[in-house]
């Protein structure tokens, strides 16, 4: 008998952007599927703060903790693990696909991470761990199978998704979002295609339930068609809006029109700032 919790990481303060102003990165998830005795997490968060308090979570569960699976390689959702592998000797990071290994490994270099330094001043861990190849597409959670799967492009890096079959759970990793703006920044109409496809890829699942790895922690639920029709509409109205724009404002604008209540206005931002540079 498998379950799930999920812990969100609220939205994190990041120095004041020009242009912009005050400014917050996306609230994340981390999810805990849970067998009896043993468990998975599905993703890390970012500060070493996080990480603390994710152990601390991870540990509140009873749970022994296997592993704790990636979505996919961009910081903001492996940085945090450092703590949660410290505290289960016998847990690995792991990736299902060599790409997002190689993509956390490029974040972690010197200059990327000279970047996200000046973003979280002494918030991050020195050396963040990264990821090994996993070897396998499927986890055994207590003889249930956890299924992991590469799906393709989403928000500028390769995403991979874990399947709980069981549960009908989908942890989507940065495929899906829960009210909050889409991380849109330097896509092109390709790359915004791509990212309908992959969600198309997890409706073809037919889960019930979708953890998104960037969630308003005051969203209404975690339903699948909600949160896949609604990522679905935000790029399908990103696109639309874009063409009609003559600036990023007015994009920023007719955006904000639509999505008055989501969550994270820098990021729509740095999404419509892109496209006019
Ligand atoms: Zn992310």
């Amino acid at each position: 008998m498998l379950s799930f919790q999920v812990f969100n990481s609220g939205y994190r303060p990041i120095p004041s952007v020009p242009g912009w102003g005050e400014a917050t990165w996306p609230a994340g998830t981390a999810t805990l599927i849970r067998g009896e005795r043993e468990a998975i997490l599905v993703d890390a968060l970012l500060t070493v703060d996080e990480g603390e308090r994710l152990a601390a979570w991870v540990r509140e569960s009873g749970r022994d903790l296997r592993a704790v699976f990636l979505t996919h390689g961009h910081f903001d959702h492996f940085f945090g693990a450092g703590p949660v592998l410290g505290a289960y000797a016998g847990s690995r990071l792991i990736a299902c696909d060599q790409q997002v290994v190689d993509e956390a490994v490029r974040q972690t270099g010197a200059e990327v991470m000279a970047r996200w330094n000046a973003l979280f001043p002494g918030r991050l861990a020195a050396t963040p761990p990264v990821p090994s190849w996993s070897g396998a597409a499927n986890l055994d959670l207590e003889g249930n199978p956890v299924y992991l799967r590469t799906i393709g492009g989403a928000d500028g890096v390769l995403a991979t998704i874990a399947y709980v079959p069981d549960l009908r759970l989908v942890c989507a990793g940065d495929i899906v979002y829960n009210n909050i703006h889409m991380w849109l920044r330097n896509s092109t109409p390709e790359s915004r295609k791509a990212w309908l496809a992959s969600l198309d890829a997890v409706a073809t699942m037919k889960p019930v339930t979708v953890v998104t790895g960037h969630r308003d922690p005051d969203a209404p639920d975690d339903d699948a068609a909600r949160v896949i029709d609604q990522s679905r509409r935000y790029i399908e109205d990103f696109e639309r809006e874009l063409a009609v724009s003559g600036t990023a404002r007015e994009l920023i604008d007719r955006m904000l029109a639509r999505y008055p209540d989501h969550g994270n206005r820098y990021t729509l931002f740095a999404s419509a700032t892109s496209q006019f540079a």
